[in-house]
Order: structure tokens, then C-alpha cells, then sequence
């Protein structure tokens, strides 16, 4: 299947319209699509099992969205082969009294993977150059700047053997106030309900303006951005799945071989 998440690599190529969240013609749908991804899910499974025991790179994975975009479920779908061990979520939400009393990237900083591992932040430091802007809880003077930060601290994890894949979950405007209506209506998704996601909803143009600049802003050779049509689950978990599979399988990751010293040991 020939069908490839690009990396954003110029503000062209950011299409946040209702209809840009829509599964890319030519994919199949439901059943093979859910095979396909299938596939990329066993690949991640075996080279996070590699990544592990390689032990010279950390993966960060990025995860972005409005709310309902399916963060979660992304999370729940492509990663469910891989060993618990060897992989830590992290979702970010309202900064505590304690992360407000330091810099923004703080706590960020403390919850990237150690190398071996996968790390997979649910929301991130970029809400604080979106979620911050929309609802002015800084100046412009501060979130502006932080653009550059974010750039350079993802430059220097990068340096650092950490390798970074953001993706932006673009959901539509209807498909997200069906995702709201089913939290509403239904018993088991009451508790994912907050009353806060009207009102960001109703900011909906100032989000996407927002998301645009810090896609177009922090879209960097050491750390791309990718925006996922996320209308359609199944599209979405394949897309990410493959993404992330053909990022590690380009590592080039190796079983390290056995000491020297070991060879023709006997085990008694
Ligand atoms: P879903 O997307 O499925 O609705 P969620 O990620 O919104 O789930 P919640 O616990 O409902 O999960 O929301 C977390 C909230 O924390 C979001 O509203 C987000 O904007 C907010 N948040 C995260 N980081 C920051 C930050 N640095 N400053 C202010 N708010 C933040």
C-alpha cells in the first residue's frame, strides 16, 4: 500500500480545512485497512523489542489535538503489541501549582525516554504555544518566544539520540461534535465529557490558527510534524502505525552480538 504520512517541511503543505480531515483517497477502508495497520503495529511489537536492546536511541512520539481527536484511542490502537517495559505514556495536562512555579519545559523535559525506550506524550509542551495563546494566559511577548525554545530543546534531545515524530490528529468540525454527542450520550464515554470542550469548540478558528503556527513555527529537520486526516479511525491508526514502523526500521537498530570474552563460555 503506497500510501505515506508526508513530513511538513514547508507552511504550503498545512491544510487544516474541514475537509483535510478526511482518509486520502485510494486508502482502503475498514477491514484491509485494519489488516494493514495490523501489519505496522507487529513491526513496532519487533523493533521496540530491538530498540530496547540496542539501546542507543529513545523515540519521542508527540501527540496533538482538539479534543476527541482520538489521542487516546491512536495510543490505545498502534501501540498495543509493544512490551509495557519498554514504552511510557505521559499525558500533560493543566500544569500544577508546583510546574507553574518552573519554566514550561520542566516537567516536560523530566518525561522524555531514556534512550531504549518509547516515550509518547499525550498533549505536550506545544500546548503551551496553543492552549496558552487561544485563551490568553500569557502575553503574546512570552508564547511567541517560545517557538524558538521549543526548537532548540528538541534540537539538543535530538543530539542526544532522541528521535521525534510529532503528529497533529486533524479532526473536522462534524466529526467532532459527533465524538461530543457520543460523550454526552453514552454511559461509558459520560466521564471523557468536559464542559471546557464547548468552549474550546467555539474557539475552533483560533485553534487552528494556533496549531498552524506551531506546526509551520516547529516543523524542524530533527523533528517534523505530520498531519493525520483523523476523521476516519482506522485511517488514522494506519497512518501513524506505518509512520512510526518506517521511522524505527530506519534506524537500522541491531541485536548487539555477544562479548568476545563470552564466546565458548559453557553455562554448568
Ligand atoms: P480529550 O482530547 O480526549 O478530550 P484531553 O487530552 O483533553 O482528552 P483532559 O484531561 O480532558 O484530556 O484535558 C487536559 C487539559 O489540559 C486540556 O484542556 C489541555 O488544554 C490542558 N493543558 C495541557 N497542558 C496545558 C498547559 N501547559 N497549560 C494550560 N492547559 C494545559
Amino acid at each position: 500500500m503506497p500510501f505515506n504520512l508526508k513530513p511538513i517541511t514547508s507552511p504550503r503543505q498545512i491544510r487544516l480545512g474541514d475537509n483535510d480531515a478526511a482518509p486520502p483517497t485510494g486508502l482502503p477502508r475498514h477491514k484491509h485497512l485494519d489488516d494493514a495497520a495490523e501489519e505496522h503495529v507487529d513491526r513496532i511489537r519487533k523493533l521496540q523489542q530491538k530498540l530496547y536492546a540496542d539501546g542507543r536511541f529513545a523515540l519521542l512520539i508527540v501527540l496533538q489535538g482538539r479534543d476527541a481527536s482520538g489521542k487516546d484511542g491512536t495510543i490505545k490502537k498502534v501501540f498495543r503489541g509493544v512490551n509495557p517495559m519498554g514504552c511510557v505514556v505521559t499525558s500533560f495536562k493543566v500544569p500544577t501549582e508546583l510546574e507553574q512555579q518552573h519554566d514550561y519545559l520542566w516537567r516536560v523535559h523530566e518525561r522524555v525516554p531514556p534512550r531504549g525506550m518509547i516515550g509518547i506524550f499525550n498533549r505536550s509542551h506545544y500546548e503551551d504555544v496553543i492552549v496558552t495563546r487561544v485563551h490568553d494566559l500569557v502575553p503574546k511577548k512570552v508564547w511567541s518566544e517560545r517557538f524558538d525554545q521549543i526548537n532548540d530543546f528538541e534540537q539538543m534531545l535530538s543530539q542526544n539520540s532522541v528521535v521525534i515524530l510529532k503528529f497533529f490528529l486533524h479532526v473536522s468540525r462534524d466529526e467532532q461534535k459527533k465524538r461530543l454527542i457520543d460523550r454526552l450520550e453514552d454511559k461509558k464515554k459520560n466521564w471523557k465529557f468536559r464542559a471546557g470542550d464547548l468552549d474550546d469548540r467555539a474557539l475552533w478558528d483560533d485553534y487552528t490558527k494556533a496549531y498552524r503556527d506551531a506546526i509551520a513555527r516547529c516543523s524542524t529537520s530533527w523533528a517534523r510534524w505530520h498531519i493525520v486526516p483523523a476523521d476516519d479511525e482506522d485511517a488514522r491508526n494506519f497512518l501513524v502505525a506505518r509512520k512510526i514502523a518506517d521511522t524505527l526500521d530506519a534506524l537500522d537498530l541491531r541485536y548487539p552480538a555477544l562479548d568476545p570474552k563470552l564466546k565458548g563460555i559453557k553455562v554448568k
